[in-house]
């Protein structure tokens, strides 16, 4: 597996990821972002923006660009890739995302507003055969019946590498434009209604059928922070942080929508850029201690 060493990894690319990292690079540490397929499909989604300081008639759309550009600018490039798990530990905070570990200092949860709207059923299952990254888990289920909820593209992939080892594999896009799956994997373009089973998955019922199934994964554009990273303090679904943007895990700031409201920009911005300059000192007292 390719390792890959860096100061501060950032898990989010909307406003307070790029900020964040705008402000590590500039305080000249080594800094990756790591972000879903769009970087900031919220951003995109606001049709003008009249309450973010100098720029008082602006689409979402034209100010994401902007953010983009200047990162850009910086040479800071972007992986497209969601982060499923992170494990933790002073000074080495390891994180494996398709074959890659990468390893940093200090990291940056910026991962924005997590609404999730669990299925029913999904919350009591949840690692009793529901699961949300099949390439972690798969491999328990060789030559058993699996499906992938995909609410993103990223579900084909996931579907893919499951189609080598399950026995019978569904997948069910909840999206449109299905690209290439392998010839093994049934597609059932059907709204999920709820999961079966109360000790371990027994099924998941769609609007049109019942799947009988022994793995369930979900895969939407983010992760519960909680699923992210055990053992991180939550309360209301908001991280919680100090005034540095530190969480209670030694290493990890958070910053933007996940510490809770206001949802703004402006805010989203201004923790990122605390976050950004709170990893960058942890970075240093590390180097000191050495
Ligand atoms: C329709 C609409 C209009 C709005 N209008 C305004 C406005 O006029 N003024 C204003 O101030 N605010 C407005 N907002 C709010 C503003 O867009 C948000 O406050 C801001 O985008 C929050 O930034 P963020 O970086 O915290 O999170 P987000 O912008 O949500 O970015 C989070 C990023 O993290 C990525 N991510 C999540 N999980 C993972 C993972 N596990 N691995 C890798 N990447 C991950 C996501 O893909 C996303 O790209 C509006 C929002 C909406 C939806």
């Amino acid at each position: 597996m390719e390792i890959v060493n860096t100061d501060i990894l950032i898990v989010g690319c909307g406003p307070a990821g790029l900020s964040a990292a705008i402000n590590t690079t500039i305080r000249n540490k080594k800094t990756l972002i790591y972000g879903g397929d769009f970087c900031s499909p919220k951003l995109n989604k606001a049709p003008h923006i009249s309450n973010y300081l100098g720029f008082w008639d602006i689409t979402g759309e034209e100010l994401r660009q902007k953010y983009l550009e200047h990162v850009r600018s910086l040479g800071i490039s972007i992986e497209k890739q969601r982060i499923d798990n992170i494990y933790p530990a002073p000074g080495n905070i390891t994180v494996v995302s398709k074959g890659k570990m990468i390893s940093a200092k200090a990291l940056i949860l910026a991962i924005g507003l997590q609404n999730p709207r669990y299925l029913p059923g999904e919350e009591s299952l949840l690692g009793k055969g529901v699961g949300y990254c099949a390439t972690c888990d798969g491999p328990l289920y060789k030559g058993k019946r699996v499906a992938v909820i995909g609410y993103t593209k990223e579900g084909e992939e996931e579907a893919n590498f499951l189609a080598d080892l399950a026995q019978e594999i569904t997948y069910l896009p909840l999206y449109e434009g299905l690209g290439e799956l392998k010839d093994n994997i049934k597609v059932v373009k059907a709204k999920p209604k709820s999961i079966l089973g109360k000790e371990k998955l027994q099924g998941l019922e769609t609007e049109g059928e019942t799947l009988e199934l022994d793995g369930l994964f979900i895969i939407r554009e983010s992760v519960p922070p909680a699923q992210i990273l055990p053992g991180l303090q939550i309360e209301k679904n908001a991280i919680i942080v100090d005034r540095s943007m530190a969480t209670n895990i030694e290493g990890i700031f958070a910053a933007g929508d996940c510490t809770g409201a206001p949802y703004q920009l402006a805010k989203a911005v201004g923790e990122g850029t605390v976050a950004g300059l709170s990893a960058a000192s942890y970075v240093d007292k590390l180097s000191k201690l050495k």
